[in-house]
């Protein structure tokens, strides 16, 4: 017996063999083994070992020639080709391709073992979306809201901020939700607004006690703050982080400025220079208390 006779599709694609489980949606049958199914599966474990006197087990005879098997409805929750990709996982897995599947397939996967309690399937799905390459950020909040991946929800929302939400697909809007968007709305202008004072009006120095010409220096400073080379540009041109202009400064010479003070001064500035990432992790936090599952 080849791997393939595991799985049997009533569309005919693969070779058909008595199963003891005839799972049924929308006019597809999959014949499948009762024991592996239970295995896997936490809720067909429950389903088809414990008796429910409020679920009766179903009698509708199977009508592809599969006899006397039991038939289950599944829930409608998923298409058809989901339910495909799902048993296909669980029947059938060693035949796939070594390359990483298709974004929609892993999501399928994820979708189905979430539902079906198929701990393996989650894993998987987890383990494969992460390093996906086109594995949206819009989806990727979408599906961490919805399966409580707390991490999901904040990696998204960091690349989410990248995006303009003017710029958004009204695709886009509808995976992230009414409140994910305004979330982002406030937070971008937030770190808008702040990088905005930041670029336009230069920290006051701090001078060390031997700065004999504190004006000079200031100017000095404000002068080179204020440049397209300097963190002016830093902040809207290359469009770095506060953290990666905290770092750039170590090097960082304006002009003619006391030594000194320039270290005093840029040591100071961490606080300022990395507080967007504390205005993102704030709003993240407060976002995942209101959609998060
Ligand atoms: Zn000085």
């Amino acid at each position: 017996m080849s791997r393939h006779d595991w799985l049997y599709f009533a569309d005919g694609t693969l070779t058909l063999q008595a199963r003891d489980v005839t799972l049924a949606v929308d006019g597809t049958l999959f014949n499948v083994y009762r024991h592996h199914l239970i295995a896997k599966s936490g809720f067909f474990s429950g389903m088809l070992t414990l008796p429910n006197p409020n679920q009766p087990t179903p009698t509708l005879k199977a009508s592809n020639g599969t006899s006397d098997s039991t038939v289950v409805p599944l829930p409608r929750n998923f298409t058809t080709v989901e339910y495909e990709k799902f048993l296909n996982f669980i029947f059938n897995i060693a035949s796939w391709s070594p390359d990483i599947p298709l974004v929609a397939d892993l999501c399928a996967i994820l979708k189905t073992s979430h539902f079906f309690a198929v701990e393996s399937g989650v894993e998987y799905a987890v383990h494969f979306l992460e390093a996906h390459a086109n594995f949206p950020a819009p989806l990727q909040f979408r599906m961490g809201c919805d399966y409580s991946l707390v991490d999901w929800v904040t990696a998204a929302f960091d690349d989410l901020m990248a995006i303009p939400v003017n710029d958004m697909t009204p695709e886009d809007e509808e995976l992230i939700g009414d409140k994910a968007f305004r979330a982002l709305a406030l937070t971008q202008a937030e770190v808008t607004d702040h990088r905005m004072s930041l670029a336009v009006c230069p920290p006051v120095p701090t001078h060390a006690t031997w700065c004999r010409n504190q004006e000079y220096c200031q100017t000095q400073w404000d002068n080179a703050w204020t440049l397209m080379a300097g963190p002016l540009g830093w902040l809207f041109k290359e469009e770095l982080s506060g953290a990666e202009i905290y770092k750039k400064l170590d090097l960082w010479v304006p002009a003619a400025m006391t030594g000194e003070c320039r270290f005093l001064t840029c040591t100071r500035l961490e606080l300022d220079l990395t507080k967007e990432e504390l205005i993102i992790d704030r709003a993240v936090a407060a976002l995942i208390k209101l959609v998060v599952v």
